[in-house]
């Protein structure tokens, strides 16, 4: 049974592809695990404060529930579909169609997935069933992500309850003539339009929704207030820029443990400098074109060779798409190349590990590193730039590019464009100049704006727009 929480006079359902945890296998057991991520990062913490319910799709496991209690203020459920429906909405039309088109990387994207639309469309209309049957008046429903843009459009027209219901983009949103690229691109916005109210990163990306719903729809849009006159309906949308949760990354940094473990990530190394990377293994977090950039910086700075190193961490993510399969080879043929290049039997100058990170380890290597070398071709906003951000304590450099939505706010960091080895190999070689007064003093305005605008902040702002949109 579902135990109702109550949110403010009203419950909080909120819609996600990845759930909170998943189910592995183990000696015939299934062992519930944290699931790793920008969202459930930040949405885990949020929910066991409000409590609430999550819905979200099955997990690689396939097991699906109706509901399962945890030992959190929330209850998750998930919807149930068969392996070939899952394959064709997840791997198919949303990673191989949507993400790589809304990341503006067209020659990633597959026509092929198109034929996948009808397995994309069942999966929301699940969400959507799964919804209604437990939605009540006054409910706050909160659909994320580019998995389920048709949900809120169903979910409206398959109740008569009065919720609101909220969308958030994590990922950015293209122009128009790239959206076009989609043949179902009208029905995607129509799905979105089910909302009343949408938020997105960046500005930029909501003027390209806006733009969109006027060319593609006609629909009558004000680019001043964000507002959309949609089949006699508002829906409001506004720039909300996705927030860390501080307090637990204090908590880490404080503890004598994590100080015990930065000074273990350095010694190691042993260089010292010491730059990291922390992405999936995407082909968006441009970790292809940040490693050429380090060769070339090896290579005109020999000096250097021997005293600055790099750790690149690597999380494995959707494994089973060949354009993952073949990244994940060229990034790895890449370190190799670097390494026979200019290492030697003390000096490994990129030091790849290709797993997950417990959070603390995360947060040492952070702390531990002189520089964060952030550079994707393309992301919604990036938190391991203000994680890292919010981690340092004295010092340290940001090199991050211009083209993550991060950078509309960190606009201390070295700012770079990250398809341009020269940029890169350049910011490299400021950063590693770059004086400690200098470094403190840019640092401590990034982390003003990531304390001014934390995940707290972030949800209550859109919890508030949903709830008073009209
Ligand atoms: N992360 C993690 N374990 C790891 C590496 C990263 O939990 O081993 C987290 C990291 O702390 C961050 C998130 O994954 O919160 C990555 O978010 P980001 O927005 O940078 O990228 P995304 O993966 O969402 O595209």
């Amino acid at each position: 049974m579902t135990r109702v929480t109550m949110f403010h006079m009203s419950n909080l359902i909120i819609l996600s592809n990845r759930g909170p945890y998943r189910f592995r296998s183990q000696s015939r057991q299934d062992i519930l695990e944290k699931c790793s991520g920008g969202l459930v990062s930040v949405l885990e913490p949020l929910m066991n404060q409000k409590g609430g319910f999550w819905l979200s799709a099955p997990c690689e496991s396939g097991k699906s529930f109706n509901s399962c209690s945890l030992s959190t203020k929330y209850n998750w459920g998930t919807i149930s579909c068969d392996k070939e429906t899952h394959k064709g909405f997840y791997d198919s039309y949303s990673n191989q169609l949507i993400w790589p088109i809304f990341h503006s990387m067209l020659n990633k994207s597959s026509t092929a997935a198109e034929s996948s639309w009808g397995a994309y469309k069942r999966v929301n209309q699940t969400f959507a069933q799964a919804t209604c049957s437990r939605l009540n008046h006054n409910d706050l429903v909160w659909v994320h992500d580019y998995h389920l843009f048709l949900s809120p459009q169903l979910i409206r027209s398959e109740t008569n309850k009065s919720a609101k219901i909220g969308f958030f983009l994590h990922i950015p949103f293209p122009s128009a003539e790239l959206l076009k690229l989609i043949s179902h691109a009208k029905d995607i916005l129509h799905g979105l339009l089910g909302s009343d109210f949408i938020g997105f990163h960046t500005k930029d990306y909501q003027t390209n929704f806006l733009d969109s719903v006027q060319k593609l729809l006609g629909y009558a849009c004000d680019f001043e207030t964000g507002t959309i006159l949609a089949g006699g309906r508002q829906v409001k949308t506004k720039a909300l820029p996705i927030g860390i949760d501080l307090n637990p990354i204090q908590r880490i940094v404080n503890s004598t443990n994590t100080q015990e473990r930065a000074e273990a990530f350095r010694n190691e190394i042993g260089t010292e400098k010491l730059v990291v990377g922390v992405d999936r293994l995407d082909y968006t977090k441009g970790i292809l074109n940040r490693l050429q950039g380090f060769e070339q910086y090896l290579k005109q700075n020999p000096d250097w060779v021997g005293k600055v190193s790099m750790i690149q961490l690597a999380v494995p993510t959707r494994t089973q798409i060949d354009e993952y399969k073949t990244y994940k080879q060229q990034v790895e043929n890449q370190v190799q190349h670097i390494n026979t290049q200019f290492g030697s039997k003390n000096y490994t100058p990129v030091d790849y590990r290709y797993q997950t990170m417990p959070f603390n380890d995360l947060i040492a290597l952070y702390q531990a590193a002189d520089i964060a070398l952030i550079t994707p071709l393309r992301d919604g906003m990036n938190l391991v730039a203000k994680e890292y951000v919010a981690s340092k304590q004295n010092g340290g450099v940001l090199i991050l590019s211009k083209l993550a939505g991060a950078a509309a706010e960190l606009k201390e960091a070295i700012l770079v464009n990250p398809y341009d080895t020269d940029s890169i190999t350049r910011a490299i070689g400021e950063a590693l100049k770059m004086p400690a007064a200098k470094q403190q003093h840019k640092m401590a305005k990034m982390q003003l704006t990531v304390q001014h605008n934390d995940m707290k902040n972030w949800a209550d702002r859109f919890l508030s727009e949903l709830s008073h949109a009209e």
